[in-house]
């Protein structure tokens, strides 16, 4: 019976840990919120009081935190993975943290023994549930052949992004992208209305020219227009302007360290940085519009 261990059980490590005790593995889990464990516990995991009894048993370490600094806590120290998971154990690394964290954790678990993934994820909490996350992998590909099992029951799509670091890599260049597009759709959003277009009429000729974009298909941020734009729903998050700035700010810090000027992404992140100062972190991202426009519908 493979034993995976678990640490990290929030908004994501619940629903993907819930489609692995559904697959049949068996899954301790540690998480400090006591909810957070509690949770999910009731779908089947099975609790451990530390970092260090999670680990101790498992074939697979998962680790799906907040950011590079609890992912170094968790790893690191007397109570961490390193020095406590079995020899043999695979680490993986689902967290979307930055590459020089990613790359440091590699070459410490390499130090302490241990197979090594940085595989951060897209597809958001409703990919979790659903099973169908984009997995990005950085590591060895045999490393990831021997994940594999563990990680379908997770996955959509599975992807050996290349050597270290490369997973988060490629998770901040993609989400980077992502914002750097929405902010030509909040601003062509209000431009079109102001100018006396139909919502409904301007984003059926976009979706199909040249101005098509993912958030202009899945996220147009004007109500009524694309069912599952948080614009429907009084912007209540999907993916929220919290996120979305930590991750534009891995992709300034990765382009920074290889010296690459990204004017479009300094835009986007200092738009969702009005977000987060004028206390709107926890909504949706596509609240963007709101700084165009503070009348926008929605
Ligand atoms: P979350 O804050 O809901 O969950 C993180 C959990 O980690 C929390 O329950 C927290 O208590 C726990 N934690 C923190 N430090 C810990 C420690 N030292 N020991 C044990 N537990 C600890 O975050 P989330 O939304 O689940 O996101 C997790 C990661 O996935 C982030 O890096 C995020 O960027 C990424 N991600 C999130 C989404 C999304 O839509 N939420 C989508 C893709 C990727």
């Amino acid at each position: 019976m493979t034993t995976i261990a678990w640490i990290g059980l929030g908004n994501m490590g619940k629903p993907m840990t819930k489609n692995l005790v559904d697959a049949g593995f068996t899954v301790v889990g540690f998480d400090l919120n006591e909810a957070a464990l509690a949770a999910a516990v009731e779908n089947g995991v099975t609790a451990a009081r530390s970092t260090a009894e999670a680990v101790g048993d498992a074939d697979f370490v998962f680790t799906m935190l907040p950011k590079g600094e609890h992912a170094l806590a968790v790893y690191r120290g007397e109570g961490g993975v390193f020095a406590n998971a079995r020899s043999g154990a695979v680490l993986v690394d689902s967290s979307t943290i930055d590459v020089d964290t990613a790359n440091e954790l590699h070459e410490e678990a390499a130090q302490a023994g241990f197979e090594f993934l940085d595989a951060p994820v897209s597809g958001g909490i409703s990919g979790a549930a659903a099973g169908t996350l984009t997995f990005m992998v950085g590591g060895e590909a045999e490393t990831l052949e021997k994940a594999r099992p563990v990680i379908d029951p997770m996955a959509g799509n599975i992807f050996h992004a290349g050597g270290n670091g490369a997973g988060q890599a490629s998770k901040a260049v993609n989400n980077m992208m992502l914002a750097v597009s929405l902010q030509g759709v909040v601003e062509g959003a209000v431009l079109s209305r102001k100018l006396g277009l139909d919502p409904k009429t301007f984003h059926s000729i976009a979706k199909v020219s040249s101005g098509d974009s993912w958030p202009l298909r899945t996220w147009y941020p004007t109500p009524g227009v694309v069912e599952t734009a948080a614009a429907n729903n009084g912007f209540a998050s999907t993916f929220a302007a919290a996120l979305a700035h930590k991750d534009v700010g891995l992709a300034l810090a990765a382009a920074d360290s290889v010296g690459v000027d990204l004017p479009g992404a300094k835009l986007a992140y200092a738009q969702l940085q009005k977000l987060l100062d004028e206390g709107y972190g926890d909504m949706d991202c596509t609240l963007m519009i709101r700084n165009v426009d503070p009348e926008a519908p929605g």
